[in-house]
């Protein structure tokens, strides 16, 4: 089956039970045994639920994995991967990732003794420098958040491989319709499942594919262990909203490479991160490994004053938080999705203050570019 069709007809096509062509909202908490232990496969639905069980076998369809899972949000995926290490375990993790991600592993999972060593992912002789003897996993973003930098996942992957140690990808920005990193060799990857995955900005989750059976196990019993699972509602909006991703993802990323040339062209412009653009640092990456380069553009417009009246001036391009959705978003890293990170780093990365990320939604490009000269006049 080709992506399309995969999308439409993945995972469980459909509810065996009444025929229903796609699988109904199972509101509940509990499921009648016949005898102790015997049972149709449900327990208790933080053990499993028919309608997340539809949305985790979608995932792992799509991912080409072998077991999907299904959390409240993406940094609740991403806690109980990392709930499934120990005390004094180490990850390598790429140096521009979600902020929330790094608010995660430097404030929270530190408490608990795990280390982290953030690097450019994007040199993989870096990721191998960086690893020691009590590394567990790498974890990465490709493209990366705001800066879109591209790393090479199979050129990592050949290095954790070797030191025999995990990778990890956040494949939020890419989604499985463009990118898929297990077949890169990652072992496992996940998303924020609340960006383009859900799609209309109504629904807070997070999907986990794994390529290995056995991890799947372990996962699955951190999962039920810690429980922050996605309830039967939203797990029914996340499969309504995941089917018409490769039709969404087109649009987005026709109107992102019509923006982004658009931006290069004007001399008012510090710089444009797009990896659609070939004079960006990653395209040539970003070509070979995905079949597309995704609908997220950062662009410098030189200072602070200059990028808030831009925001003052947008309409169309809504400011907020997010990415991904139907509608086209605007935001500073600096002062919204990356303030967690400390000023002298974020100076560090080139997160500057002029810099402005949007999220190309899938309205009439047209007026997107004329909203957006207006903005910059
Ligand atoms: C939003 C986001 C997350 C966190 O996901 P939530 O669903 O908000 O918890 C993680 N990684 C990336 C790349 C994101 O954009």
């Amino acid at each position: 089956m080709r992506m399309k069709t995969k999308l439409i007809h993945g995972g469980v096509d459909g509810d065996p039970h009444t025929g229903a062509v796609n699988v109904p909202i199972y509101q509940v908490s509990t499921y009648k045994q016949e005898a102790v232990g015997k049972h149709k496969g449900y327990e208790y639905s933080r053990t499993g639920n028919p309608t997340r069980h539809a949305v985790e076998e979608y995932i792992a369809d799509v991912e080409g994995g072998v077991r999907g899972f299904a959390f409240a949000s993406g940094m609740a995926a991403l806690s109980t991967i990392v709930s499934m290490y120990n005390t004094g375990d180490h990850f390598v993790v790429g140096d521009d990732v979600y902020g929330g991600t790094y608010r995660v592993l430097t404030k929270v999972f530190n408490r608990f003794g795990v280390d982290v060593t953030f690097v450019d992912t994007s040199k993989a002789e870096v990721v191998r420098e960086a690893i020691g003897p009590k590394t567990k996993a790498v974890i990465l973003e490709s493209p990366s958040n705001p800066l879109l930098k591209v790393t090479d996942i199979a050129a990592v992957a050949e290095v954790t491989k070797e030191k025999g140690i995990l990778l990890i990808v956040d494949n939020t920005f890419m989604t499985p319709y463009w990118q898929n990193p297990l077949q890169l060799g990652a072992d496992i990857v996940f998303h924020s499942a609340t960006k383009y995955l859900g799609g209309h900005s109504d629904v807070v989750a997070g999907l986990v594919a794994v390529k290995d059976a056995e991890l799947g196990e372990q996962l699955h019993f951190v999962q039920n262990s810690i429980g922050a699972v996605l309830g039967p509602q939203d797990s029914y909006y996340l499969l309504r909203g995941m089917k018409t991703l490769g039709v969404r993802m087109e649009e987005h990323e026709a109107n992102a490479r019509r923006i982004a040339q658009w931006l290069s062209e004007r001399s008012d412009i510090v710089s444009v991160y797009y990896p659609g653009l070939e004079n960006h640092p990653g395209h040539d990456v970003a070509a070979k490994q995905a079949r597309g380069f995704g609908g997220m553009i950062s662009f410098d417009v030189g200072s602070r004053e200059r990028a808030e009246q831009v925001l003052s001036r947008t309409k169309i391009f809504t400011l907020a938080e997010s990415l991904g959705a139907v509608e086209s978003l605007i935001s500073v890293p600096a002062q919204m999705t990356h303030a967690s990170i400390p000023a002298e780093r974020r100076a560090e990365l080139g997160i500057t203050d002029g810099l402005v990320r949007i999220s190309v939604g899938i309205e009439d490009v047209e007026d997107l570019i004329e909203e957006l000269e207006r903005a910059l006049a």
